[in-house]
């Protein structure tokens, strides 16, 4: 059995910069800027008003509706403005803005032993957990699926470029993660879990299978392609099991979870801990000194690149190369998703000059939802939407390897996000 998907890439990963670079913890700034919404779904509601003092950990934006997550303090000290503020994404969402006391004191959830199914997905809940892969759904939704459940995967595959966080996030904490992964079996009543680790992280894959040596929890080596960590592609390497183009890992009996979010468990439910930390990588050959830090969440991603200090730089990429958000300036703030901070210098830029479509078919070729995305791209750019439905663009995961593989440098990736957007909008 070969533990891998159909087509993808291989670019180059990049994570010299930083996977021998153990975490270290970034000092909270004066003051924190705590988006509502750091998750899919509905934004929190505000708990707190001006004046009122918070700690580490205290409650400020409750969730609201079935798809949303609590949103906690980083810091002790005083809430000084609610105000909007624009997200990673340019989307304008309220704020928490807190003045940093220097305090520390830190306000937690009784720590659980023995939790029951309700107790472990109560905790989840209360403790605003979200997917720290980048997709941050929230976790107790994700864990009480409506169907049955027979494989939980552990998601070690880190295939994005540059960023190593949950590889230094299991050489670090592998037991930790194990306890975080038990947790979560147990309310998905899965009969076999399986951590999925690409063969590129060898160490990673020796702690892991050290951590869980006397469990029953086993660790899979994956051949190293992107987007090895896609969620439909790392299913598929693993049971060889094939999640329906517009359906979900549950469909086949599988839920797939982040080994940072096992981690984030594990804190939740034996420390008490509330999600308010953020483990990530911050690299790039415009950052002076690339490191993984540990961030308290509504850090200015300013205030992170002061720490580290910075060269000349051409972009600003807040998650992976691949598959980030580029950001126009360092105003945004770290949230429970963001897994890296990326500044790049010229020299790994690649500068993009589109030229006509020569049909060479390799982003046909590339694309691991088996799309044609050259299809999307020329009908979309005639603005034939319901042309453009027949190539399905709407199952396209943005994972960027068909804009990677094209020889005519086509912005393939924003046709397939146009016609997603337009063909929705156009349902409604
Ligand atoms: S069409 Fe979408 S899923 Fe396919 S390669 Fe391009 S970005 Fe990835
Ligand atoms: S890879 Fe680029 S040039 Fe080749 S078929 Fe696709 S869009 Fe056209």
């Amino acid at each position: 059995m070969s533990y891998l998907f159909n087509r993808g890439i291989h670019p180059k990963d990049k994570k010299e910069l930083t996977a021998d670079l153990p975490f270290e913890v970034m000092s909270a700034p004066a003051k924190v800027y705590i988006p509502l919404c750091q998750h899919i779904g509905a934004p929190a509601k505000a708990r707190v008003s001006v004046g009122d003092r918070v700690k580490a950990g205290t409650l400020i934006g409750e969730a609201t509706g079935f798809i949303s997550a609590n949103v906690h303090s980083s810091v002790s000290g005083t809430v000084v403005a609610i105000e909007q503020r624009e997200n990673a994404a340019g989307r304008k969402i309220d704020h928490i803005v807190i003045e940093n006391d220097g305090l520390y004191e830190e306000e937690a959830l009784p720590p659980l032993e023995n939790p029951t199914k309700m107790d472990i997905f109560t905790r989840c809940y209360d403790a605003g957990i979200v997917g720290m892969g980048g997709a941050t759904f929230p976790t107790h939704v994700k864990i009480q699926p409506n169907k049955p459940i027979h494989t939980l995967i552990i998601n070690g595959a880190e295939c994005e470029p540059y960023i190593t966080a949950d590889y230094r996030m299991m050489l670090e904490h592998p037991k930790e993660i194990v306890e975080g992964i038990s947790y979560i079996k147990t309310v998905l009543g899965a009969q076999k879990v399986v951590i999925g680790i690409e063969d590129n992280k060898p160490k990673a894959i020796d702690a892991m299978q050290a951590a869980v040596a006397g469990t029953d929890i086993t660790v899979q080596k994956l051949k190293t392609k992107y987007p090895q960590g896609g969620e439909k592609q790392l299913i598929h390497a693993v049971t060889k099991l094939k999640v329906p183009w517009t359906g979900l890992p549950a469909d086949v009996g599988v839920i797939v979870v982040n080994v940072t979010t096992a981690f984030v468990v594990y804190e939740a439910i034996k420390l008490g801990k509330p999600s308010y930390t953020r483990f990530m990588t911050v690299s790039g050959k415009g950052i002076k000194r690339p490191a993984n830090l540990i961030v308290r969440v509504g850090t200015p991603f300013e205030d992170v690149v002061d720490y580290l200090g910075h060269n000349d730089y051409v972009k600003a990429i807040v998650g992976g190369p691949m598959m980030g958000l580029s950001i126009a300036n360092l105003n945004p703030v770290v949230a429970k998703g963001n897994s890296s901070l990326l500044l790049l210098d010229k020299s790994e830029e690649r500068e993009i000059e589109p030229t006509p479509c020569i049909n060479c078919g390799r982003c046909a070729m590339a694309c691991p939802m088996r799309l044609i995305p050259m299809m999307t791209d020329r009908l979309i750019l005639k603005d034939k939407i319901a042309d453009s439905y027949k190539y399905h663009p709407q199952c396209c995961i943005e994972c960027g390897c068909c804009a990677y593989v094209c020889p005519a440098d086509r912005p393939l990736v924003q046709s397939q996000r146009l016609a997603k957007k337009l063909i929705k909008e156009r349902m409604q």
